[in-house]
């Protein structure tokens, strides 16, 4: 019996991993469920799921919480703040994390589980994006193993040689025999084909109206700017390894076949399936068995035709935003982070326009220099700084 802590159990993420689980009660158990702000609907799960803990992220909560668990006649204790979250992902109660916060509030929590020796199923693209060695290095000193649940990187992962998951014996110089690209699939979003002109005035509800998932606010937003692909192409980096000349990234508008790996031979392997993040979910689940996800079979004969195309960098800034702060290293991809959350959230409350997100980004990038990772309470500051600097752009933006 797997015991699975769900952080982020409320979100899109949270629900798909909580449905998996809920599917083979013999094999998993959510054992501690986490949220945000939203009691109502961290109490719903845990009438559905019976965890042993419920923790709310907002400390002025924890009353709340507890009298309404004790009101659903529920006997499982509660804790309340970010400490409680990463006491929880580190804590004798899970032995397998799903890290499904969103942005750079998932970091801590990720490493807390990493340093645990939990096997961390990442979600939260964010956290290494901003803290990728640092992530790595805790799975290896902690001994557990991390498995990718973003579906490009879960799909990389399945068509990898089986030196995966890394763990504590991996030998990080050792390159993927082998291969010779990674190439991402990307949906295009709502916008693909859309010129700067038609771009102007969209709102947050076209952003996050994605063509072929369902996903929370922030990262629908990243989809529409292609920032997702960008934080991505730094997520598969880290995870596998790989410079960032071998990493590439096509558009394929009907998000059926979730990435590729090619090797040195000419074979281009991919993996395929609807996008529903409940098979990457199930498949890290139960890795290396397989089990059955809830997610209906691909026919293709029904499908619709497979195309594939170049992504427009040119309308779409985010992107090469992304892959320019990978090239310089450092703590660039985490002040690209930073300034990219403050910018979509800033759009996502109507005080900045979608094409003014890729400059806010720039600007950050361009006033902060870039400076090594030593430590995460460094990380921090630099978050901190690139967030300030970043609402200051936003400001004078308007
Ligand atoms: P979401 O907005 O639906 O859910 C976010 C969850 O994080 C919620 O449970 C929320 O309560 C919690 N949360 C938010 N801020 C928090 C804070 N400060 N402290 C503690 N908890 C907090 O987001 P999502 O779509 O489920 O995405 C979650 C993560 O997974 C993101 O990093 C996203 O990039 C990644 N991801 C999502 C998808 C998808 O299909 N939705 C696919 C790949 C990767
Ligand atoms: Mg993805």
């Amino acid at each position: 019996m797997k015991r699975v802590a769900v952080l982020g159990a409320t979100g899109s993420i949270g629900g798909s991993a909580l449905d998996v689980i809920a599917r083979h009660p013999e094999q998993f158990q959510a054992t501690v469920l986490t949220a945000h702000r939203n009691v109502e609907a961290l109490v719903a799960l845990c009438v559905a799921h019976r965890p042993r803990l419920a923790v709310i992220a907002d400390p002025a909560l924890e009353p709340e919480l507890a009298r309404r668990l004790a009101a659903a006649g529920l006997r499982i204790d509660s804790a309340a703040g970010p400490a409680a979250i990463i006491e929880a992902a580190a804590g004798s109660l899970c032995d397998t994390v799903v890290a499904a916060i969103v942005g750079a509030a998932g970091l801590e929590s990720a490493l807390a589980a990493a340093h645990a020796g939990k096997c961390l199923l990442l979600a939260n693209k964010e956290a290494i994006v901003m803290a990728g060695p640092l992530l790595l290095e805790a799975v290896r000193a902690g001994g557990g193993a991390l498995i990718p649940l973003d579906s490009e990187h879960n799909a990389i992962f399945q068509c990898l040689p089986r030196d995966w998951p890394r763990n504590a014996g991996a030998d990080p110089r050792r390159p993927h025999s082998g291969v010779r690209k990674l190439i991402l699939t990307a949906s295009g979003g709502p916008f693909r084909g859309w010129s700067r002109a038609q771009l102007e005035k969209v709102t947050p509800d076209q952003a996050c109206a994605h063509p072929n998932w369902v996903m929370g606010r922030k990262i629908s937003v990243d989809s529409a700017t292609l920032m997702n692909k960008g934080l991505e192409l730094i997520e598969a980096h880290h995870l596998f390894e790989m410079p960032v000349d071998a990493l590439d990234v096509v558009v394929h508008p009907q998000s059926l076949v979730h990435s590729f790996v090619e090797y040195v031979d000419g074979s281009v392997l991919a993996q395929l399936g609807r996008p529903d993040m409940r098979t990457a979910i199930a498949c890290a689940l139960a890795w290396p068995e397989r089990i059955e996800s809830g997610v209906p079979p691909l026919d293709l004969a029904t499908s619709a035709a497979l195309t594939f195309e170049p992504p427009d960098r040119g309308v779409f800034r985010c992107l090469d935003l992304a892959v320019a702060a990978l090239r310089a290293g450092g703590d660039h991809p985490a002040i690209l982070n930073a300034a990219n959350e403050v910018a979509v959230a800033a759009f996502l409350a109507g005080t900045l326009s979608f094409l003014e997100i890729a400059d806010v980004v720039q600007a950050v990038l361009e006033e902060l220099p870039g400076r090594a990772v030593v430590d995460v309470p460094a990380l921090y500051e630099r978050d901190a700084t690139a967030r300030a600097a970043a609402r200051r752009f936003v400001r004078h933006a308007c």
